[in-house]
C-alpha cells in the first residue's frame, strides 16, 4: 500500500522537478521572413486559381462564388488538376474532404492521390491522380457520424461536397501533408448532416432579406450583404507533464476535482500583464502556423485567470471566419503539444477560476464594403444604421430562447449564470449614447421625422461610437461595441457555426417582417418618416431585451423575470426550445433548417450532453476510487499510528484531525457508491431526454457533493501522498503564468 502510493506520488513530484529543471525555454528558430511573404502559403486561394486556370474556368469559379453559378465538370477537372499539382509541389501525398459533422469537431478521411493505372498481368502501375469528381464529391462512411436519428429512416449514406467559398488548404502533420478540401456533409435526400450547411444557408437568406430591406429604405443599388465575423478565442495552457497525470483533463477536458489554491485570480495581476516568455514562444509559433494557413490573427494577450490567454483574428466573411476558428482550434492544440504544453479549450477547466468563452463579433456589410452597423456621415446612413440596429434588437428579443439554446453545452453550463460569464438570460447592452438616442426616438421626437428633425435629434451627428461609449460591460451576453455586436455567451470550445447561423437566421426573419411592415408604412409616409416610424416600433417592442446594468446581479434576474425574458440556467432546460414548433419555425420559414433537421440537431445535442456527462461521472467515480480514497487511506494509516503511540494530551487534540479525515472518507465512499447507483439508473433508461433530465436533477448534485469531499481531502492529506497535480501547480507554473 505504502509502496504503491510512493510510486504514484513520484509521478507528480518528478513532473514538478522536471518542470523546474527545464524552465529555460527552447526557442525554435523562427524564420525571419515578413508575414506577408508566407501568409496563406498553405492555401490554394482565388489568386492561385486566376494564375493556374484557363480564363473561362476561372470566370466560372468567380461566378460560382458571387452568384452561386454551377461549377461545370470541365472547371472541376481543371481545378482538381491545378490543385493536385500545387499540393504535390508542396509535398502533399493525400487529400481529404474536411467537414464539420454535428459533433462540432472536424472530420477528415484521407485518400492517397494514387490511382492504379494498369492491372494487366499482375503488374500494377501507380499514377498520381485527382479528378474533378473527387474534388467535388466524396462519400465517407457516414454511419459513424451522428445524424440525430434522421438517417435511420432514409438511406444510411452521407456525402461530402466541396464548398468553394472556403479556400482549400494543406494540413501538416509531423511528417505528412494532406490536402484538405473544405466541404459540406449531407444525406441522400440533401438533408444537412453538418454544421456548415445551415451556416451557408443562413448567410444566403440574410443577404437576400437584407438587400430587400435596404432597397426599401433607399439603398436601391444594394446587391448583396455579407455577415462578417471576428472570433476571439480564450484558452488555458498548462505544462503537458501535468496534463498527462490528470486523467480527468485527458478524458473530459476539465478537472473534476481540485481544491482552490490560496491564491487564485484575486490579485488580478494576470490580465493584460506581460506575456510569459514560454507562452510568447508558443504564440509566435502558433501565429506563424496560422498565417501560413491564411488565418489573420491579430491580437494576443493574457486573460483574467492565471494561465489563461486570448487570441483574436481580423474579421472575415462569417463562413470563412467560422472555418478558420475551427481550424485554429486544431492548430492551437498541435502547436501546444509540440511546445510541451497542453491547451485547454474547455469552458471551465478549473473550478473557482474564470472560464473561457469565445466572443463572436458580428456585423453585416454591403457589397460596397460599408459596415451597416457603422453610424455614418449623412442622415441617410444614420437612418440606415438605426434601422439595422433596431432590427437586430428585435431579432434578439424575438428569438432569445433559441439564441440561448444555440450556446447550450455541458461546458457552458459552468459559466452561464455563474458570476463570471455573460448570464444565461439573453439581453443586449447598447451603451449610454445609443440608449439616449433610442429614448428620444421612443418618446416620439422623431415620429414624423423629416430630415430636419432627424438632424435636430442629433441623428445625423451620431459620432463614431467609440469603445468609451460602449464601455466594457463584460456582464452582457450580447453587446453593441461601436460598429458590431458581440455575442459573448458563446463557449470557448463551441463550433461558432451554430450560434452564428442562429443569429443570421433570426435577423433574416426579422428583416423580412420589417420589410413587410415598411411597405405598409410607406403607403402613408415619406420614406425617412416611414423608416423612423419602423425604428420606433421596433425599439419599443424590443425594449425589454435592452439592459445596460450588471448582468450578474440578483436584481437583474428578478427584473428579467418581470420582463418575461426567457431564463434557462442549464442545457437541459435550454435545448427543449427546439421541441417548440413555434419557437423554431423561423428556421423552417427561412429554409435554413427543415423540421426534420431541427429535430435531428436536438437529438444530437441531447445525446452529446448525456454522453459527455456520463463520461465525466464515470471518470469522477474512478478518480475517487483510484486516487482520492487511497490517499486518504494512507493518511489515516499514518494517523492511526500516531494515535497509538502518542501521549494522552496530544491524543485529545489529535483526534480532531482523525475525525475530519474519517468524515471525509465516509463522504467519499458513500458519495461514490451513490453516484455509481445513479449512473446505473440513468443507463437503464432509454429515452435520451429523460436521461438528460435525470443527470441534471440527480447526478449533478451528487457530483458536486463528491467533489467537495475530494477537495476537502486534498487539503487534509499530506502533500507527498497526493497523486494528482494540484491547481497551484498547474496554474502557476513558472513560464506560463
Ligand atoms: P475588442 O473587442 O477587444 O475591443 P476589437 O474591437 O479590435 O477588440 O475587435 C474584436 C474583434 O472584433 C476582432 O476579431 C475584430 O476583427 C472583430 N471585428 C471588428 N469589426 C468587425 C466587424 N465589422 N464585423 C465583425 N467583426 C469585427
Ligand atoms: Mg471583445
Amino acid at each position: 500500500m505504502l509502496e504503491m502510493s510512493s510510486r504514484s506520488t513520484s509521478g507528480r513530484v518528478s513532473a514538478l522537478q522536471e518542470i523546474t529543471q527545464s524552465m529555460k525555454t527552447k526557442k525554435d528558430k523562427l524564420p525571419s521572413a515578413q508575414v506577408s511573404e508566407y501568409f496563406g502559403e498553405l492555401t490554394f486561394n482565388i489568386a492561385h486559381m486566376r494564375e493556374k486556370l484557363p480564363r473561362d474556368a476561372y470566370q466560372n469559379i468567380v461566378r460560382a462564388l458571387e452568384k452561386g453559378e454551377k461549377i461545370s465538370e470541365r472547371t472541376a477537372d481543371l481545378v482538381a488538376q491545378a490543385v493536385k499539382e500545387w499540393a504535390m509541389s508542396k509535398g502533399a501525398t493525400h487529400f481529404c474532404h474536411w467537414f464539420q459533422p454535428m459533433t462540432g469537431l472536424t472530420a477528415e478521411k484521407h485518400d492517397a492521390f494514387i490511382s492504379i493505372q494498369n492491372t494487366n498481368h499482375s503488374e500494377l502501375t501507380v499514377i498520381e491522380r485527382f479528378t474533378g469528381s473527387q474534388l467535388i464529391q466524396g462519400e465517407p462512411d457516414a454511419s459513424s457520424f451522428p445524424s440525430g436519428g434522421m438517417r435511420s429512416t432514409f438511406e444510411a449514406r452521407g456525402y461530402t461536397a466541396w464548398d468553394p467559398t472556403s479556400p482549400i488548404f494543406i494540413l501538416e502533420g509531423e511528417t505528412t501533408k494532406t490536402l484538405c478540401i473544405p466541404s459540406v456533409f449531407f444525406g441522400y435526400h440533401g438533408e444537412a448532416l453538418d454544421l456548415k450547411t445551415p451556416l451557408l444557408r443562413s448567410t444566403d437568406v440574410l443577404s437576400e432579406s437584407c438587400v430587400e430591406f435596404l432597397k426599401l429604405i433607399g439603398d436601391v443599388d444594394a446587391k448583396s450583404v455579407t455577415s462578417t465575423l471576428g472570433v476571439e478565442q480564450e484558452y488555458f495552457l498548462i505544462d503537458r507533464r501535468f496534463a498527462a497525470l490528470r486523467p480527468d483533463l485527458i478524458m473530459t477536458g476539465r478537472t473534476l476535482i481540485g481544491a482552490a489554491p490560496p491564491r487564485g485570480q484575486q490579485l488580478e495581476d494576470h490580465y493584460f500583464g506581460a506575456i510569459p516568455t514560454r507562452v510568447l514562444t508558443f504564440m509566435e509559433e502558433l501565429e506563424r502556423e496560422l498565417y501560413r494557413l491564411g488565418i489573420p490573427v491579430k491580437t494576443r494577450h493574457n486573460e483574467v485567470a492565471p494561465s489563461q490567454f486570448e487570441l483574436a483574428p481580423i474579421f472575415e466573411h462569417a463562413v470563412i471566419a467560422a472555418d478558420h476558428n475551427t481550424l485554429l482550434m486544431e492548430v492551437i492544440k498541435k502547436v501546444a503539444n509540440k511546445q510541451g504544453l497542453h491547451c485547454l479549450l474547455h469552458e471551465k477547466p478549473f473550478k473557482g477560476i474564470n472560464g473561457s468563452g469565445k466572443h463572436c463579433n458580428w456585423a453585416m456589410s454591403n457589397d460596397k464594403g460599408e459596415n451597416l452597423l457603422e453610424p455614418g456621415k449623412t442622415p441617410h446612413q444614420n437612418i440606415r444604421f438605426l434601422a439595422i440596429v433596431a432590427v437586430v434588437l428585435k431579432a434578439v428579443y424575438d428569438h432569445a430562447d433559441v439564441l440561448r439554446a444555440s450556446i447550450a453545452s455541458p461546458g457552458n453550463d459552468h459559466r452561464l449564470g455563474a458570476n463570471e460569464a455573460p448570464p444565461a438570460i439573453i439581453s443586449v447592452f447598447v451603451g449610454s449614447l445609443l440608449s439616449r438616442i433610442f429614448e428620444s426616438i421612443e418618446k416620439g421626437k422623431a415620429a414624423d421625422a423629416t430630415d430636419k428633425q432627424i438632424i435636430d435629434l442629433g441623428v445625423n451627428q451620431i459620432p463614431p461610437i467609440s469603445k468609451d461609449y460602449t464601455d466594457r460591460n463584460r456582464t452582457s451576453p450580447f453587446a453593441f461595441t461601436g460598429n458590431k455586436f458581440e455575442f459573448r455567451a458563446v463557449g470557448s470550445s463551441h463550433n461558432v457555426a451554430i450560434p452564428v447561423s442562429t443569429l443570421n437566421t433570426a435577423v433574416a426573419a426579422t428583416l423580412r417582417k420589417a420589410s413587410k411592415r415598411l411597405e405598409e408604412l410607406l403607403k402613408k409616409h415619406k420614406r425617412d418618416e416611414a423608416v423612423m416610424a419602423l425604428v420606433k416600433e421596433y425599439l419599443v417592442a424590443s425594449k425589454h431585451v435592452r439592459f445596460d446594468g450588471n448582468g450578474y446581479s440578483q436584481e437583474w434576474r428578478k427584473e428579467a423575470e418581470k420582463r418575461k425574458l426567457p431564463i434557462f440556467d442549464t442545457t437541459s432546460e435550454a435545448v427543449k426550445v427546439y421541441q417548440d414548433k413555434k419557437a423554431v419555425e423561423f428556421f423552417v420559414e427561412q429554409k435554413v433548417l427543415s423540421a426534420a433537421e431541427i429535430e435531428s440537431r436536438f437529438n444530437v445535442q441531447v445525446e452529446r450532453y448525456v454522453k459527455t456527462l456520463l463520461i465525466e461521472l464515470n471518470m469522477l467515480s474512478e478518480l475517487s476510487k483510484t486516487h482520492v480514497i487511497p490517499a486518504v487511506e494512507s493518511q489515516l494509516t499514518k494517523c492511526y499510528a500516531v494515535l497509538d503511540n502518542c501521549s494522552d494530551s496530544l491524543k485529545k487534540v489529535y483526534k480532531k484531525r482523525v475525525e475530519a479525515l474519517e468524515r471525509v472518507m465516509k463522504a467519499l465512499v458513500t458519495g461514490e457508491e451513490e453516484l455509481l447507483e445513479t449512473i446505473s439508473k440513468i443507463d437503464s433508461v432509454h429515452d435520451e431526454v429523460k436521461k438528460m433530465d435525470m443527470i441534471q436533477k440527480t447526478a449533478i448534485p451528487l457530483r458536486e457533493e463528491l467533489r467537495a469531499a475530494a477537495d476537502e481531502a486534498e487539503v487534509l492529506v499530506s502533500d507527498d501522498l497526493w497523486t494528482l497535480p494540484k491547481y497551484r501547480e498547474m496554474l502557476f507554473t513558472h513560464g506560463i503564468s
